[in-house]
């Protein structure tokens, strides 16, 4: 129930953290795979790395803000496999350096009043649109080639619990992810199109200035503030991952699955 292979996957985000921990985890079963990023070079690197070690990985230059480029990058993963299984919308930004900040401030971007406008502009644009962007291509052409398919969209805990660290707009544009998904859930269900979400909590990687990469102190706080005892390694996400895009989940859709070490409860 868990195989994948002979399938194929989409990963925006791809180049770094968690959704080149996904592309991992779908080339490692079988599946072939697009790594997308606006970090075009990254994406390359690690679809080389990918395909060294037998898997068929490809890369693609692709902010998820360009809907242009979206739609392109779509068509291309379709013409080089012939259909598209799995779609991780997976791309994300923390506007400021709050991120698992080990000073663990609040409002680290200022107050609703101070906070700058272009950053809402900006985290709602990537986090939130670039979601949308992401699915809207992925599901046509899931629809258009009429075998189903999972959607897997990175929400975070904060979706669901004030995580004032992070900046202003971070926390309701995953809350609209969590409704989106919800609602898409069921729109997608009578084309055996599922729409699932993964909400970590803390992940050691690049986000909002990779804190807990590059400051052990900050690994430190933040180890002793989730319940489970440490924070997690993008590694740890592959299980989770390869369940909601194998058949295993298949009467799973709308859910929002937290993976946070008890960070929310
Ligand atoms: P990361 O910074 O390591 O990886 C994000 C990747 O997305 C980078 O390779 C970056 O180049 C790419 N990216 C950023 N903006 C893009 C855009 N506009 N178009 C295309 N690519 C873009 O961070 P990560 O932690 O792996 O983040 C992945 C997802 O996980 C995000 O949605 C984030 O909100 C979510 N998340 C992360 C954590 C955590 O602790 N790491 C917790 C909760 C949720």
């Amino acid at each position: 129930q868990f195989r994948i292979d002979g399938r194929s996957a989409f990963v925006t985000g791809a180049a770094s953290g968690l959704g080149l921990a996904f592309a991992e985890a779908m080339a490692e079963a079988g599946c072939a795979v697009t790594l997308s990023d606006r970090d075009g070079e990254g994406a390359e690197r690690e679809a080389a790395r990918l395909a060294q070690q037998g898997a068929e990985a490809r890369a693609a230059a692709l902010d998820v803000t360009d809907r242009a480029a979206m739609a392109a990058a779509v068509d291309a993963h379709v013409a080089a496999f012939g259909g598209l299984d799995i779609l991780f919308a997976n791309a994300g930004i923390d506007t400021g350096a709050g991120f698992w900040n080990p000073a663990g401030h609040r409002n680290p971007e200022g107050q609703v009043d101070t906070y700058d406008p272009e950053r809402w502009d900006r985290s709602i644009a990537v986090n939130l649109t670039g979601i949308y962007n992401t699915i809207r291509d992925g599901v046509r052409a899931m629809k258009a080639a009429g075998r189903g398919g999972s959607v897997i969209v990175t929400s975070s805990n904060a979706a669901v619990v004030n995580e004032p660290i992070v900046g202003l707009a971070y926390m309701p544009a995953k809350a609209a992810v969590k409704h989106l998904v919800e609602h898409l859930g069921l729109e997608l269900a009578e084309f055996g199109i599922r729409v699932n979400a993964i909400a970590p909590g803390p992940f050691v990687t690049n986000i909002g200035g990779g804190w807990l990469k590059k400051d052990p102190q900050a690994r430190k706080k933040w180890d002793s503030l989730v319940p489970l005892g440490r924070v997690a390694e993008p590694c740890q996400i592959k299980p989770l991952a390869l369940y909601l895009a194998s058949d295993a989940s298949n009467y799973m859709t709308g859910a929002h699955l937290m993976i946070d070490g008890g960070m929310a409860l």
